[in-house]
């Protein structure tokens, strides 16, 4: 697996976000405050290093991906760019505030200073007060650039001061397409992940480069059944453990939804072959037998919600624990 550049960013299926963002370039009217919302790891952050390396290239068309900008802000060293997008810390009070004073200044080489704050929904309440003053009275030169899942965590005044994209998941075809043309993926390879992936392409290149991405969701699936099979102790246990790492936290519930969303397609006589994990096909329709449609649709909407808290930053373990103790209980699968 290589990756043609290092300091090139794909932008795929998200033209129509940069042809807006490029025609109020071109027409000297770059937005200040940009909210960028959309699934986890549909492009978000993506289009958010893009932009950033088209406000500040030093060659066209821009961004070139090779210029020194281009290759410091892709490698975290640009002095007027900086991208937060931690999987599992959240933004606080301080943190805004030292931003505030480095995008009141103007920009050390670049045309722009650009703040990208990642999943903003995560930064505490604190921080998102303090963010509203920078966007209340921004720099001429700095530009803040937001990501989040849901606009409707965020506090609606900050919402109404940006200008807001939301992307959307990705066709199957396109997320096939991309990886076999950018990331080098074989076919096969491509076909399963574009599967899984399920519209986003950020997951599938992460699936490419951390090679245990596969094998724990293996591990993940296996946790599911066990627990289903679990008292209440164990399933308390677990959700204290999981509870500990918020990144893989998410993980594991996204996961979990999607296999709760193929027994529900499977328990209303969807085609198998309708699945998203077609590649537990078996196991899945072993375990469809074993529960009903009334649990199935349940614990699509207690995990929703379970995702939609952990954005929100409800306490994971009670919310865990929650939906844990509420997981149906199998005798055998
Ligand atoms: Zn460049």
């Amino acid at each position: 697996m290589s990756i043609q550049s290092d300091f090139k960013v794909y932008v795929v299926g998200h033209e129509w976000a940069l042809d807006l963002l490029n025609r109020q370039q071109a027409a000297g009217r770059v937005p200040q405050a940009l909210l960028l919302t959309g699934p986890p790891n549909v492009g978000k952050s993506t289009v958010a290093r893009f932009w950033a390396q088209q406000l500040n290239c030093q060659q066209t068309p821009a961004p070139c991906g090779q210029c020194p900008s281009c290759r410091k802000i892709i490698s975290g060293n640009h002095p007027d760019v900086r991208i937060f997008d931690s999987d599992d810390q959240a933004l606080k009070i301080d943190d805004i505030r030292n931003l505030q004073r480095e995008l009141s200044l103007s920009p050390n080489e670049g045309r722009y200073r650009v703040v990208v704050l990642a999943n903003f929904e995560r930064a505490t309440l604190s921080a998102a007060n303090a963010l509203l003053k920078t966007l209340e009275e921004p720099a001429s030169q700095a530009i803040l650039v937001l990501t989040a899942t849901d606009p409707g965590a965020l506090l609606p005044t900050i919402v109404s001061r940006c200008q807001m994209l939301a992307l959307r998941l990705l066709p199957h075809g396109l997320v096939v397409e991309a990886l076999r043309e950018h990331w080098r993926a074989e076919p096969e390879q491509a076909e399963l992940l574009a599967q899984l992936a399920a519209g986003r392409l950020g997951w599938t290149v992460k699936a490419l480069h951390d090679t245990e991405l596969l094998s724990r969701r293996e591990q993940h699936l296996q946790e599911l059944i066990s627990l289903l099979q679990a008292g209440r102790a164990e399933r308390l246990a677990y959700a204290h453990q999981l509870s500990r790492d918020g990144a893989m936290l998410r993980e594991v519930l996204t996961l979990w939804l999607t296999i709760w969303r193929d027994l529900l397609l499977l328990q209303s006589g969807a085609a198998q072959t309708k699945i998203m994990n077609l590649n537990w096909q078996e196991r899945l329709q072993q375990l469809a037998g074993h529960s009903s449609l009334a649990e199935a649709s349940q614990m699509v909407a207690r995990l929703r919600t379970a995702l939609i808290n952990l954005e929100r930053n409800v306490n994971p373990r009670l919310s865990l624990e929650v939906l844990l103790l509420k997981l149906p209980k199998l005798r055998e699968v």
